[in-house]
């Protein structure tokens, strides 16, 4: 994959996953201020939401790093090479995962 495909590409998932972290921060906020006036019942959604934001947001924390890790590589030249076996990684698997770093054939255990 050319480079600067790679980079919109990283750069546009890495836009996405901001936003999901400020929506789903008001979320955890909206939750918080509610906490106070509602019954027992509606605690147990609020705890459970509550779980779910932080879920959203390690998961979040943890693709944003994957997308730091893979600029770097872009920067190193290394990007878009399986790490497993130094094949090229293909375009259509990048485009569907830009940040993934081994090929098809290792990720399924073919090679
Ligand atoms: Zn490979």
């Amino acid at each position: 994959m050319i480079p600067d495909e790679a980079r919109t590409l990283l750069e546009e998932r890495r836009a996405q996953l901001e936003e999901t972290a400020r929506t789903n921060e008001d979320a955890t906020a909206v939750v918080e201020l509610d906490q106070a006036r509602i019954g027992r019942l509606s605690r147990m959604d609020a705890m459970q939401s509550q779980a779910m934001s932080a879920e959203i947001k390690r998961r979040n924390e943890r693709e944003l790093k994957a997308i730091a890790a893979a600029l770097e590589r872009l920067d190193n030249e290394e990007y878009g090479e399986c790490i497993a076996c130094g094949e090229e990684i293909s375009d259509a698997r990048l485009r569907a995962n830009p940040v993934a770093t081994v090929c098809i054939d290792c990720a399924e255990g073919r090679r």
